[in-house]
């Protein structure tokens, strides 16, 4: 046997064991023997440096530092998952998806670990990339991390397909989690919180060395990918498994909400005795045909439901009260608590709401409360026990001035939120507006972030948003932590911004109810600033789903002076303030007024690009059938319940072909 032979079988050796070991958790040779193979296979690697190879069994102990992780755009966007609460949920759904796909329907059920979600992507076999979920749109590379954690396979096994992407979830055990703060503890140092965000933290240290320390493990759930011959969310799983990956056996194929219920009833018991923390358990439509014709909302799949454990509950003395202001100069109650262990964190805080939230729970400062955490950040407070509220308890009376500013607060009929009216005048309202613009979904400003935003309004270098244009180099070069450099790339990074397009502008702007939604739909449908600050209340209400109180707020927005002139001078720096030629190119509104619908699969075009030209040519894409419906474009395998209903109705069903050359 040559060299190369010997390194190879050596590699394959290696990697049967780590799979033993880490995915099935049954390993065939002590660790000493493992450690005995693979310090041969080290030296002989050392020698031939001609036979490196990133993904060798020896990689796994990292050495790579990364000191900026880059960011990848995800080829398939990461969602995240509606969340149910209850049987009633679970049916109501079911009910929903029923209307928008024939046949019958299996669910898969899945557990839901709580950890940091992750893709891979592999290339013939190799592990090729891993990336964090960021914002789902983009997210870091985290390769060399990830490579350290031994659960994942840097090479697979059987027939997968060449190219393919996988997401799961990296967990870290209770068991490792707690040894790790053994440790710190024993060295003076202060304890991790909570699995979860020490397995998310653990992806994102610049040593991968230290990684591979940690006793991570990947979870995996999801296989995305073109032509890789898989018809079902479960057979997905058992490819995966058998292609090497550590895929959990507790999933289990169901026909029916019922049978779902069962399998939520069992693991909400037996989950404590599972190695990883798990939050919920994750229902998704099997047949894969059927996913594709549910698709997703803006933000999570149709075809997939979480279903959250109850909370943990805890009781906790209400210290006292306080108000934020927000930039919309919304105010905040927020609740200050006596500090308390809540699911693994420690509890300070809880979000009021509102006046009315105080008022119908009769809140009081000194009160003994109820806090839940549930999926928010922030936990609630769901009452008070009364049995031990003090004798000389008054009820909480509600700020009727701003904390910031001092202006009398307002409250417009049927909002459940005061707002402070000082638009201009309010310093956390300027700064809050300021920081909405530069911000990444926004005008995405580099080299800019919301402390700097801050302190710049402090210093009075800028009061709105149209002043960034005009700050100088040697204006900002004095602010605290600034260097030469940095202050380039703020001045630079503003001076980019000017090549944002008009309707993240116009969302940037930052007025009351237009999201980006919102923001997309005015800028297609007025396709100028101009335009919008001409039109009237009835005007907008005109335009599809945008509602009364949207419009009322625009209208009021272009009725300020001050609005208008900022925007004068936005347009005099440059900032984009209608479409561009691109963006109107393709645009018409031949399909104005009209609502579409989209079945089957298609041959010429993807299902997601036909619905953009519906949209670009000012049509609506419309998920289900009714007498509204203008017509359907139909492709292959439409189901035959769809095609019935629209024969019943005498909706017009045109192909794909007879669409486009309609809007030709
Ligand atoms: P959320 O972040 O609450 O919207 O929940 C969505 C996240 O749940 C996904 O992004 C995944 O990271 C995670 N998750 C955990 N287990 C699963 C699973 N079995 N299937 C799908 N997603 C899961
Ligand atoms: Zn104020």
């Amino acid at each position: 046997m040559n060299t190369k032979q010997k390194i190879n079988q050596l590699r394959a050796e290696l990697r049967e064991h780590n799979y033993n070991y880490y995915v099935l958790d049954n390993p065939t040779i002590t660790d000493y023997e493992f450690d005995i193979r693979l310090k041969e296979l080290q030296a002989l690697e050392d020698k031939h440096p001609e036979f490196f190879d990133a993904n060798s069994p020896t990689q796994r102990v990292g050495g790579e530092v990364t000191k900026n992780f880059e960011t990848v755009t995800h080829e398939f966007r990461m969602y995240s998952l509606d969340n149910s609460y209850s049987k009633e949920d679970l049916q109501d759904w079911e009910t929903r998806i029923k209307k928008l796909v024939d046949g019958d329907i299996q669910y898969t059920c899945e557990l839901k670990y709580d950890g940091a979600s992750m893709s891979l992507t592999y290339e013939n076999g190799s592990l090729v990339r891993a990336v964090t979920r960021g914002d789902g749109f983009q997210g870091d590379n985290v390769t060399a991390n990830v490579k350290t954690i031994k659960s994942v396979p840097l090479q697979l096994k059987g027939d997968y397909p060449p190219k393919f992407e996988i997401r799961g979830e990296i967990v870290l055990p209770f068991d490792g989690f707690n040894k790790m703060n053994e440790e710190r503890l024993a060295n003076g140092e202060e304890p991790y919180r909570n699995p979860r965000n020490t397995a998310s933290g653990s992806l994102k240290l610049q040593d991968s060395a230290e990684v591979a320390k940690r006793p991570l493990e990947c979870l995996l759930y999801n296989i995305k990918g073109q032509n890789i011959g898989i018809n079902t969310q479960y057979e997905s799983l058992e490819k995966a498994r058998a292609w090497g990956f550590k895929v959990p056996e507790a999933s289990k194929l169901v026909n029916s909400i019922d049978d779902v219920l069962k399998f939520i009833e069992y693991w909400d018991v037996e989950r404590h005795n599972l190695p990883y923390e798990t939050d919920g358990v994750v229902i998704k439509v099997n047949d894969l045909q059927q996913q594709e014709e549910l698709g997703f909302t803006s933000k999570a799949p149709r075809w997939a439901m979480a279903y959250k454990f109850k909370a943990e509950q805890v009781s906790t003395r209400l210290n006292s009260i306080t108000y934020q202001v927000g930039r919309t100069g919304a105010i905040t109650p927020v609740a200050n608590l006596e500090p308390v262990e809540l699911a693994g964190t420690t509890v300070k805080r809880a979000s009021l709401h509102n006046a009315d939230q105080i008022e119908k729970l009769d809140v009081r400062i000194g009160d003994e409360v109820y806090v839940e955490k549930g999926g928010e950040i922030i936990p609630k407070i769901l009452g008070v026990d009364l049995s031990k509220r003090p004798n000389d308890s008054t009820p909480t009376v509600y700020i009727t001035h701003c904390p910031e500013c001092g202006t009398e607060l307002i409250r417009k009929e049927g909002e459940a939120q005061h707002y402070c009216p000082n638009y201009n005048g309010c310093k956390p309202q300027i700064t809050g507006r300021i920081q909405h613009y530069i911000s990444r979904k926004a005008m995405d400003i580099e080299g800019l972030g919301g402390e700097t935003v801050a302190l710049l309004v402090s210093e009075g270098l800028i009061k709105n948003y149209s002043d960034l244009y005009e700050l100088t180099k040697e204006q900002v070069i004095p602010l605290e932590r600034m260097a030469e450099k940095s202050a380039d790339n703020l001045v630079e990074g503003i001076a980019q911004s000017v090549k944002i397009p008009f309707e993240r502008v116009l969302y940037a702007l930052g007025i009351r109810y237009v999201g980006e939604t919102v923001a997309k739909k005015l800028a297609k449908h007025y396709k100028s600033i101009d335009a919008i600050a001409k039109a009237s209340q009835e005007d907008f209400v005109n335009v599809d789903e945008i509602g009364i109180k949207i419009a009322e707020s625009v209208v009021d927005f272009f009725g300020s002076e001050e609005n208008n002139a900022i925007i004068e001078r936005l347009k005099q720096f440059g900032v984009q303030l209608e479409l561009s030629e691109a963006q109107l190119e393709g645009q018409t509104n031949i399909l104005e007024g009209q609502s579409i619908v989209v079945s089957g699969v298609f041959e010429s075009i993807s299902r997601n690009d036909l619905k953009k030209l519906i949209e670009d040519n000012g049509g609506k894409v419309s998920s289900s059938i009714s007498s509204k419906t203008s017509f359907i474009v139909a492709g292959d395998k439409m189901g035959p319940s769809k095609k019935e209903k629209a024969e019943k109705l005498d909706v017009m069903m045109i192909s794909e072909y007879e669409f486009l050359q309609k809007i030709e």
